[in-house]
């Protein structure tokens, strides 16, 4: 494991920072800022760090609540785990996708596969196939960020495909006004995924990665404060104060990061100095409800599968153990299946158990000639998150909120500001980067400012 390297900084250029949340977009803006130098505290809400990359404990296994895997393309999460010291740990392969429609298997990874996808017409899979080589020129120039999804994909592929394949997809993802988002966002994701892809994933899975950049915060001297929710953020004079809701904690910083979800931001902010000076823009998040079965056969031969007009009330599986070894889940296949949705839609609010006893039939009758029963299923645990994504609305790269504003002392990096990057670890890594160098750059500016107000009281 490499050792830390932090840069001592002379005491007066050493800050005090507070980072509040402990996900990915937190751990990286602690490190970043305590191998800089700074004195940081790590502020979280639950019993550990992770966010949405959190576990669980499976009958002695730590297992990912939700699925997670990386890209090629994530470099700055890949340059965080080189930094950590554990890239050997990483490791690549190349997955499959797949289609269920109206309870029929497709593959779906390339021209012939393609050919054979009989929901759509033959001309219709033609036309996908050339204007899917084509999308990422065709919306070069355009401005994508304030034309619909629904616009730009049904007039390039055709009210037809729009409507059987597209917009399904889009709105199990985003909800029922999917098709009202920005074009933008679907014209950058394509630059990250591709049907057949190397996907990646750390050995051991997230709890080992979180243990490993928690121990090396902790080296780096940050002080992790777990259990720990902030109720409410104050600037007082050249600082800032941060109360955590239980103890009444204050932690006193010269400038403090927040990572977490807008809404949840705005309620901290309420009532204090700073409610008026940071505009959150009131945007719908949309949250998940995630089954994850065990299961003693596998399903398919695809990691990710959308399931369209099957009668079942999730949208989409991974298959995890695709792409990790069913090792890692006690020699078990292991297969997620979701349904993204308002946090206060009937289904989100449901009890976890009734949900997974209706999901688990409805996974043995998507697969009618696998013949699955529920003996091969062996177990069955449900995950819920309020705060995924937001539903972007257009003309959204004007709206998000800023990084800083109204020269206050607190900075933002969350997840609402990736855009047009889609949500992921590797964003929210990068978002984390800019914020930390945009507070240096800050710092240095004020720095500069002291020193020149105190040679000039010394000339005088
Ligand atoms: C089902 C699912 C599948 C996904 N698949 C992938 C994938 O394959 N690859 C990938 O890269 N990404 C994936 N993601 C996305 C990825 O998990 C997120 O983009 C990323 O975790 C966001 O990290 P974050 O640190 O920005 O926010 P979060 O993870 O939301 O972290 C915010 C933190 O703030 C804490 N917090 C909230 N309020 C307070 C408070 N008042 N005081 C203190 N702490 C507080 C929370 O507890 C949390 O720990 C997936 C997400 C989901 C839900």
């Amino acid at each position: 494991m490499k050792k830390p390297c932090s840069k001592t900084l002379a005491a007066a250029e050493s800050a005090k920072i507070t980072v509040i949340g402990g996900g990915i977009a937190g751990i990286t803006a602690a490190h970043e800022l305590a191998v800089a130098g700074h004195e940081v505290s790590l502020v979280e809400s639950s019993e550990r760090l992770g966010g949405l990359g959190t576990y669980f404990d499976w009958n002695g296994h730590w297992i990912d609540k939700f699925y997670h895997c990386q890209m090629p393309s994530d470099d700055d999460l890949l340059q965080l785990i080189d930094d950590l010291g554990i890239s050997d740990r990483m490791y690549w392969k190349q997955t499959r996708m797949g289609f269920l429609v109206g309870n029929k298997r497709f593959a779906f990874n390339g021209a012939l596969d393609l050919l054979k996808f009989s929901p759509l017409t033959f001309l219709e899979r033609i036309r996908f196939g050339v204007v899917s080589l084509l999308l990422r020129q065709l919306g070069k120039g355009k401005d994508l960020d304030h034309m619909r999804i629904e616009d730009w994909l049904s007039g390039i592929y055709g009210k037809s495909i729009w409507e059987k394949l597209l917009k399904p997809l889009f709105v199990s993802k985003f909800g029922p006004a999917a098709g009202d988002m920005p074009a933008l966002y679907i014209w950058e994701r394509l630059g990250r995924e591709k049907n057949t892809a190397s996907r990646g994933y750390l050995k051991s899975g997230l709890k080992f990665f979180l243990d490993t950049a928690e121990a090396r915060l902790k080296d780096l001297g940050v002080e992790v404060i777990k259990e720990a929710k902030v109720s409410s953020i104050d600037e007082v004079g050249d600082g800032v104060i941060i109360t955590t809701l239980h103890d009444q904690r204050k932690i006193v910083g010269d400038w403090c990061i927040s990572t977490i979800p807008l809404p949840l931001l705005q309620h901290v902010l309420d009532g204090t100095s700073l409610e008026e000076k940071v505009r959150i823009p009131d945007v719908p998040y949309q949250g998940v409800v995630n089954a994850m079965f065990f299961l003693k056969r596998p399903l398919d031969n695809y990691y990710w599968a959308p399931v369209m007009g099957c009668g079942t009330e999730f949208d989409g599986i991974v298959e995890m153990t695709e792409l990790i070894e069913t090792g890692h889940y006690a020699g078990h296949h292991c297969a997620y299946v979701m349904k993204y949705c308002d946090r206060n839609c009937d289904l989100f609010q449901e009890d976890e158990k009734s949900i997974a006893l209706r999901w688990k039939q409805q996974l043995i009758d998507l697969y009618p000639d696998l013949q699955l029963t529920t003996a091969d299923i062996e177990d069955v645990q449900v995950f819920k998150a309020p705060f995924v994504e937001p539903a972007y609305p257009l003309g959204y790269s004007e709206k998000k909120p800023a990084i800083n504003e109204n020269g206050n002392r607190l900075f933002l990096a969350t997840s609402a500001q990736v855009y047009p990057r889609i949500t992921a670890w590797n964003s929210s890594c990068w978002m984390a980067k800019n914020v930390v160098r945009e507070l240096t750059e800050r710092m240095a500016a004020e720095a500069g400012n002291r020193s020149g107000a105190r040679s000039v009281v010394s000339i005088s």
